[in-house]
Formats: C-alpha cells, sequence, structure tokens
C-alpha cells in the first residue's frame, strides 16, 4: 500500500499501537515495529515519552566529567520515527479498561502554562516501558542534598557543580573547609555509581593537577559508600574484587556495609555513626519504578515493579506488555530476577515486538528466556571489568572493549563519530574545566561569602538548568 492510502483506511479498520517511553526497551520495539510495518497503513504506531530524545546512559558519566560532549550521547526521538507519532508528554494516567492513556505537556513556556491541558490516547495494543526513578529508600533528607545520575541534566549539574567546588577550594583559606569542598561522596557499588566515581576521581585529580595549583592534592577525598559487602554485584566475586583493589589503586576510598542514614548540604552520615563532611553526595543507589507504575491496576513485586508473564504481557490485562526497568521479570537460570539493564530492556524487546507482530499478524509468540552474553563496566581511566562469553577481563583489555561494545550500540553513525572524536581528543589534552553559568540578561548574578553560605545544590540547578 502506497503512503497517499493512508487517509482512505478509516480509523476503525486500524489498529493502534501505543509505546510508552522512549529509552532503550521503547525504542528497540518501535524500531522493529516500523520495520515490520513500513508499508501497512492499517497499523497506527504512535509514541510517548518526557523527553524528545534517546538517552544513551552507560555514557552518562563520561558527560559528567566532561570526557563527551553532552549533546552526543542523545537522539532525538523523532530520527527514528519513520511514519510513527511522536509526542514529547508525560504519561499522566493509565485506564485498561477503557483503553485509554492520558498525557500532558511537557514545557518550559512557563507563561502560557495556563493553556496546557490533558490529552488521551486509545490504544488497542500497549507497550509500557516507562523505566525507573532514583530510589532513595524514602529519605527525604538524601532526596534533597544530593545529586542524582539518571538523566542528561543531572550528567550537567554534576559536572558544574563540581567544577564549583574545585573553584571554591582554590579560594578557601580555611583547611577544613577547603578539605570538605574537596571530598566526594557517591553512593551505590552498582554499576551506575561505580562507573560515575571513576569518572569523577579522574575528573577532578586531572583538573587538580593541570589546573588547581592551589589545591594540595592530599585534600583530594573521593569516596564510594555501599551497603552491602562488595560493589558491581552482577559480577562475579574476584572480578568485584578486582575493581575494587583498581579504583582504591586510583585513589578512591571504599566503604561497604555501611548504609547512608542521613545528609544535610554539608556531610553524609552513615549508619555505623561515621559522619563525613562534603558537599557533593552523588546518589546512585538504585532504580525504582515511578509512581504511576506503582498505582497501576496490576500486579506488581513487593517493589513496585510490574510483573509480567513469560511473553512479556501484563498479567491479567489483553494486549498491554511491558517490559526494562519497571518490570520484574524472573531470570529461569539464576532463579533471581534479572538485573535493570540496558542489555536486558534490549533484548525483553526483541521478544515484545516479535509477541505484538504475531498478535496482529498471526503467528507464534516466543517467551523471554534470555542468558547474559557478558557485563563490562569503566572504573575510571583506561580500566574497566567484565565477564563476556564466560571469560574475565580487566584493566586496558576490559575497558577497549566496553568502548567498542558501547560504541556499536550508538543508535546513529553521526553520534558513533562525534563519541569517538570525543575519546579521541581527550587522549591528548587535558580536562575542560569550563563551568557553565546559564544566566539570562534579567537574571541577577549574586556573590556570596562561601563561609557564611555554601552554595545549595537547588541553587546550583536553577543556574545550569
Ligand atoms: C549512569 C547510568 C549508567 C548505566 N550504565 C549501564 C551499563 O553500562 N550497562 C547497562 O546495561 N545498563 C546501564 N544502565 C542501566 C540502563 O540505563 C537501564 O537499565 C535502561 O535504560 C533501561 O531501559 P528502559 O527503556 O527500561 O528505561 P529508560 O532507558 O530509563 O527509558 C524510560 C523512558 O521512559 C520515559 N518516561 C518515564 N516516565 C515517563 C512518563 N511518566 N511519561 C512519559 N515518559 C516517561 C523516560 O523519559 C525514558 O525515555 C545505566 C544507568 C545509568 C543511570
Amino acid at each position: 500500500m502506497k503512503k497517499s492510502d493512508e487517509s482512505s483506511i478509516e480509523v476503525k479498520d486500524r489498529k493502534r499501537i501505543l509505546v510508552l517511553g522512549g529509552g532503550f526497551a521503547g525504542i528497540t520495539v518501535l524500531k522493529r515495529l516500523e520495520n515490520k510495518f513500513e508499508n501497512d497503513f492499517t497499523i497506527d504506531i504512535s509514541m510517548v515519552s518526557k523527553d524528545n530524545f534517546f538517552l544513551f546512559t552507560p555514557m552518562l558519566p563520561e558527560v559528567a566529567s566532561g570526557m563527551i560532549e553532552t549533546r552526543h550521547i542523545v537522539t532525538p526521538v523523532r530520527a527514528f520515527c519513520k511514519r510513527a507519532r511522536f509526542y514529547e508528554a508525560a504519561v499522566r494516567s493509565i485506564d485498561f479498561q477503557k483503553r485509554q492513556v492520558t498525557i500532558s505537556n511537557v514545557t518550559d513556556n512557563r507563561n502560557e502554562l495556563a493553556n496546557w491541558h490533558d490529552h488521551t490516547l486509545d490504544y488497542d495494543y500497549l507497550v509500557m516501558s516507562l523505566g525507573g526513578e532514583t530510589n532513595f529508600f524514602g529519605m527525604e533528607d538524601v532526596k534533597k542534598y544530593s545529586y542524582t545520575m539518571k538523566s542528561l541534566g543531572d550528567a550537567i549539574v554534576l559536572r558544574n557543580h563540581v567544577i564549583d567546588m574545585l573553584e571554591q577550594a582554590s579560594i578557601e583559606q580555611d583547611r577544613e573547609l577547603r578539605q570538605s569542598l574537596m571530598t566526594f561522596v557517591v553512593v551505590g557499588g552498582g554499576f551506575a555509581g561505580v562507573e560515575t566515581v571513576g569518572e569523577l576521581n579522574a575528573l577532578v585529580r586531572d583538573a587538580v593537577r593541570d589546573f588547581y595549583h592551589d589545591i594540595d592534592i592530599k585534600d583530594v577525598r573521593v569516596v564510594l559508600v555501599d551497603a552491602m559487602d562488595k560493589i558491581l554485584p552482577e559480577v562475579s566475586a574476584d572480578l568485584s574484587k578486582f575493581a575494587t583493589q583498581k579504583l582504591k589503586e586510583s585513589g578512591i576510598e571504599i566503604i561497604l556495609q555501611s548504609p547512608v542514614s542521613s545528609a544535610t548540604m554539608y556531610d553524609v552520615k552513615l549508619k555505623d555513626g561515621t559522619v563525613i563532611a562534603t558537599h557533593t553526595l552523588v546518589w546512585a543507589g538504585g532504580v525504582t519504578p515511578e509512581k504511576l507504575v506503582k498505582e497501576l491496576q496490576c500486579e506488581h513485586d513487593k517493589s513496585g515493579r510490574i510483573i509480567v508473564d513469560g511473553y512479556l504481557e501484563v498479567k491479567g490485562i489483553g494486549d498491554v506488555y511491558a517490559l526494562g526497568d519497571c518490570v520484574s521479570i524472573t531470570d529461569p537460570h539464576t532463579g533471581r530476577p534479572y538485573p535493570p539493564t540496558a542489555q536486558n530492556a534490549v533484548e525483553e524487546a526483541k521478544v515484545v515486538a516479535n509477541n505484538l507482530i504475531s498478535a496482529i499478524r498471526g503467528g507464534s509468540k516466543v517467551s523471554f528466556n534470555y542468558k547474559s552474553r557478558g557485563i563490562m563496566a569503566q572504573i575510571g581511566k583506561r580500566k574497566g571489568v567484565g565477564i563476556l562469553f564466560g571469560i574475565k577481563t580487566h584493566g586496558l583489555l576490559a575497558w577497549m572493549i566496553w568502548r567498542a561494545y558501547y560504541l556499536t550500540h550508538l543508535p546513529t553513525l553521526e553520534k558513533k563519530l562525534r563519541v569517538s572524536t570525543d575519546w579521541f581528543i581527550d587522549l591528548f589534552f587535558k580536562p575542560d574545566i569550563t563551568r557553565l553559568k546559564i544566566f539570562t540578561e534579567n537574571q541577577e548574578v549574586q556573590t556570596k561569602s562561601f563561609s557564611d553560605t555554601v552554595i545549595s545544590k537547588d541553587e546550583t540547578k536553577s543556574e545550569t538548568t
């Protein structure tokens, strides 16, 4: 059927597929459906996501360290939409009975906010791939005073804050205050936390060595804290040990079996009573489904993740699929839930796309039975750890494999070239310590005495967003 014939198909004869969330899972489903239904205009495909871009999260810590330019790890969702409709909007509610999703505008245009209103989308098939949000385990103070590492905005804000701390420490005469400005605490020994602490440590140490001659490198303290007894629980015990040893060798202090109990603007307290004076707490303590997902009228596990059957259909609800970080699926190979990784989200998406196409066109459904081919993490400058096809690797080789693997998985040739160029340039030049203050002309620039008022996270955020 030709494109010009699209309008001649009656709405009632169309099957409407609605994909919620433009992350690893959603984009993979979208791409597969578009390929399959490229010329079939009886199929209507729409995607809703609150950002108009797909974010390649494994490289987010490198954006925070400035190794990769901000826009090089994002791709506009519309670049994937050959004929699908895209709505940059927030999903507000999902009604499985009426087969309707309510969305609302996501806009920076505050002056006209009063004009924005909700919209309703009908569907015949629904794909829910809404990811998750940072889990603070109910600690409101930690939420208030910590930096997160989940979105592009998070990486930009953290980078600016770290450079700000370097600038403030370079003026500061009070040794104790200078040390607390130069203390950086990352909580969470999973991939996000470990990769973030590695990048942050490299940025701070390189910057002090190359540019901040007033700061004594001995005052720099980078700490990784985790409640468990080891980091990177996804890898084997000896690889985790190796990663721990390498992080320590690069100057990172590791505190294990010590959950955080509270935080203020000036310090972090651990359950065992330890208090670390710091102005930088980065929270990468895990993800949890957002409230909307937790409150859906379907089965959930105890953390609020949606329970799906082997075909990744939501139990007891017809024609609704769920996948990625917002679901809980038991791995038949380990008996434990699949960890929330991009790799699993992409593999789940292949199964969902296949089963959806089978449901529409007829064909056999497949169940999700994925055995991970490997797992890799970078742990700082030119070092990595991982298991690939059962073989353990570490050091420079693991780091090179990590880079090659993720580079091939970046969505477009343009982004691959841009990121490779960033990496290449980094081999020869000093880190870029430009701190971006984004003020409009009518905003006043405030000056403060640092010892009177410490610049807060919220102020830093408002400067950069
Ligand atoms: C710093 C960091 C490093 C990581 N490193 C690795 C790694 O090295 N390897 C690995 O395998 N995994 C890694 N991960 C984990 C990986 O990013 C996730 O497992 C993966 O993104 C899950 O895919 P998803 O599609 O389920 O969710 P996401 O990719 O999070 O996508 C969810 C999408 O839904 C949208 N959305 C959410 N709520 C709404 C709403 N209410 N309305 C509209 N849209 C909404 C979001 O904007 C987003 O586009 C890392 C994660 C982080 C944060």
